[in-house]
């Protein structure tokens, strides 16, 4: 199969696109390089099956000869974390909705099969865990910019669907949960690696808020593993999958967990979300996947669990 991955450059798409070669599949990486990283995909270059294009999505000329040259398109790029969010969300806005606007758009013309990465965000403030994919979502105001992701997001899902449903173009949304593991980058908030990073330095470990809300991280191997299998298979065509791990732990929790594995003789202390984010910033409580319609389609469940996950993002950084 010739795969096309849109942010292959990434964190994600940087592991998705050595796991289709491991495959004996061709892959196209097409990433500007606005949040992804050369370094992420310098050791697959040698490989004959491995192309790369450092341009935006947003080239349309060019998406289109890509499209037309791969029977698959992955569509990672976005922006993405939270922080970078509440920082620019004009950005934000533009990139996730024009950019799968014309990934769709031209994937359309030859009706070639798109895999679109949407997010657990999407669920917002619901307390109604574990989230199944035909929930409500409950986000808050327009003024609390961080909703502008999940809204941006939703709308790709809108527009995919409508794509399936009036044009008869194949979609599948992925609905992804607090993806982590080695090459994730803690530059745009996300918590694991800043915390690793912070407790092998020695420098305090920030946990934001009180640290009683939680997470369930999934290692990103498992998180392509099913990304795999669903473009593999035809009934997810038109449907929206969540893709996570069920165990839940808490940012503080997390913190000692984190400090402990390391080694680090790091204190932990707690920041207000107003001075880590903005003021009046919201977090949500909980978010648990419910995973039971991605198993029970593809046989899905995680493999990698956290303490695991935790060795190897260590080691990662010990490496850097
Ligand atoms: N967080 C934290 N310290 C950090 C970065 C994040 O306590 O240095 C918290 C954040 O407020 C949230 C959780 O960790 O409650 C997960 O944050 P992340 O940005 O990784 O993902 P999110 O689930 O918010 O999309």
């Amino acid at each position: 199969m010739r795969v096309l991955i849109t942010g292959g450059a990434g964190f994600v798409g940087s592991h998705l696109s050595e796991a289709l070669l491991e495959r004996g599949d061709e892959v196209f990486v097409l990433d500007n390089l606005s949040t992804g990283s050369i370094d992420n995909i310098t050791h697959l270059k040698p490989n004959p099956k491995f192309h790369y294009t450092i341009d935006s999505v947003t080239n349309e000329p060019l998406l289109a000869e890509l499209i037309d040259s791969t029977d698959v398109v992955v569509h990672l790029a976005a922006a993405v974390g939270v922080k970078l969010i509440v920082e620019a969300p004009v950005h934000t806005i533009e990139t996730n909705v024009h950019g799968t606007e014309v990934v769709l758009k031209h994937a359309n013309k030859k009706k070639k099969l798109v895999l679109i990465a949407s997010t657990s965000e999407v669920y917002g403030k619901s307390v109604n865990v574990p989230f199944h994919e035909d929930a409500d979502l409950v986000l808050g105001p327009t003024a609390k910019h961080r909703w502008a992701y999940a809204c941006s997001k939703l709308i790709d899902e809108f527009l995919a669907l409508a794509y399936w449903k009036e044009r008869k173009l194949p979609v599948i949304i992925v609905r992804l949960f607090n993806t982590v593991g080695p090459r994730q980058t803690g530059q745009y908030g996300m918590v694991i690696p800043n915390f690793v990073r912070q407790a092998l330095a020695g420098q305090p470990i920030t946990v934001f808020g009180d640290g009683t809300q939680s997470r369930s991280f999934t290692y990103v191997g498992d998180v392509v593993k099913a990304m795999v299998a669903l473009m593999n298979e035809p009934r997810a065509v038109g449907q929206v999958f969540n893709i996570g791990n069920g165990t839940e732990i808490t940012i503080g929790a997390l913190a000692a967990r984190i400090k402990e594995m390391a080694g680090s003789a790091s204190p932990i202390v707690t920041i207000p979300y107003d001075q880590a984010y903005e003021s009046g910033f919201e977090d949500m409580p909980r978010r648990v996947p419910d995973i039971s319609k991605i198993h029970a389609l593809v046989n899905y469940r995680p493999t990698v669990e956290l303490d695991e996950i935790l060795t190897r993002v260590i080691a990662y950084f010990r490496e850097q």
